[in-house]
């Protein structure tokens, strides 16, 4: 672990530059420094070769470029790769990468831990430590980078979801250089429909990542009356649905071609019949959406069972009828605890990993 307190691949280009502006440098240095940082990888300022050597051993007398490191790595049957990564102060987050035939979405953490209880998730069952700093947001990707790039497959990452550990509205200033961060062409270079912000719903923070980086927003609904979801996502109570969704038209308003994703995870018996489905219909009606059906994932010490499909087909079928775009998000990574809501980096449970550690071999079906 480093010394130096100013890590340099957690700022974005405008902060980047008014530092090395500081350091009396002119602004293009910075995004320099970002190139070789996050489009070259390179982790030593020696090897910032069109770099002053001045520059270079100012830089590293007073920063660094420290990234998380991967305690672990499980792969799953279906190509999912799941890391336990540890940060600087041995706290740790996962971060998951889901390939599909013509994508490949990093999933990643923006707390460790989470504060906000609701009650179907395994992360909130371990409670909350603290925000990540905006470089351990992105070197989550800078990591994630070379993981894949030294890979037999060869994967590469198309789009970035805000789906880990955390809220990321409730880690709002970090997440958001970040944010900056991924869509810089000096950096990531994600356009913005390809990186996508996922929120229980913390409504004021919604308006003002309209004013500061509007990129895709999913919404964890989960239910359709504020009754039932005030008792699944307990921010509910202070942000109930009505409020949710004017924030929700409001941040799609001037853009025409842009809808929210609504996340709806299907519980047995509790949220998926067809009075419920109605309920959603009429919620939805005022807001340009998309939902995405996410069958419950089975956490050990939660007592929701996940709904049939024939319940998940008949409730889509529901809003396919009304004109709403709906998918049923398929399970990825379920048999190694990577699929929506099994993450639960902060507790390093040694002999729950090693008896699930599986290396990823790239053929599906070849692992035991
Ligand atoms: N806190 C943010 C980011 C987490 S995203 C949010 O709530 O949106 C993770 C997604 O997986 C959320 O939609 C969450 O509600 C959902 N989820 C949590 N636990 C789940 C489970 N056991 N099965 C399926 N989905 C779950």
């Amino acid at each position: 672990m480093s010394k130096s307190p100013i890590n340099l691949l957690g700022l974005d280009r405008l902060t980047l530059r008014r530092f090395v502006g500081e350091l009396g440098e002119r602004p293009y240095r910075a995004d320099q420094v970002m190139q070789w940082i996050h489009q070259r990888g390179e982790s030593t300022f020696d090897g910032m070769t069109n770099l002053s050597k001045a520059l270079r051993a100012k830089l590293s007398s007073i920063t660094c470029l420290e990234t998380p490191s991967v305690i672990s790595e499980q792969g799953s049957v279906d190509g999912t790769r799941k890391w336990l990564l540890r940060l600087a102060d041995g706290n740790a987050v996962e971060m998951v990468f889901i390939p599909e035939p013509d994508r490949g979405t990093l999933c990643i953490s923006s707390q460790v831990g989470c504060a906000l209880n609701c009650t179907f998730c395994s992360t909130a069952l371990h409670g909350y430590n603290r925000n990540l700093t905006s470089a351990e947001i992105t070197g989550q990707i800078w990591l994630a980078h070379r993981l894949l790039e030294t890979s037999e497959d060869n994967r590469v990452i198309t789009n970035v979801v805000f789906m880990g550990m955390g809220e990321p509205l409730l880690n709002f200033a970090n997440v958001v250089s970040a944010l900056y961060v991924l869509l810089d062409d000096f950096a990531y270079g994600f356009s913005r429909r390809r990186v996508t912000l996922s929120t229980a719903g913390v409504v004021p923070k919604i308006d003002e990542l309209k004013r500061a980086c509007p990129v895709s927003l999913a919404i964890s609904l989960h239910a359709p009356n504020d009754e039932l979801r005030t008792r699944l996502v307990p921010l509910n109570r202070k942000y109930p649905i009505a409020s949710l969704i004017d924030a929700c038209r409001r941040y799609v308003a001037d853009d025409s071609r842009s809808r929210i994703t609504f996340e709806y995870v299907m519980l047995a018996g509790v949220n998926d019949s067809e009075t419920h489905a109605r309920e959603l219909v009429k919620v939805l009606s005022k807001v340009p959406a998309k939902v995405n059906l996410i069958p419950f994932n089975a956490v050990p010490g939660i007592n929701f069972q996940r709904s049939d499909s024939v319940a998940i087909d008949r409730f889509r079928d529901r809003l396919l009828a009304a004109g709403i775009m709906t998918i049923t998000r398929k399970t990825r990574g379920d048999d190694i605890d990577a699929a929506c809501g099994q993450l639960a980096g902060k507790f390093q449970d040694r002999t729950h990993r090693s008896t699930r550690w599986r290396r990823y071999q790239g053929v599906a079906g070849s692992m035991a």
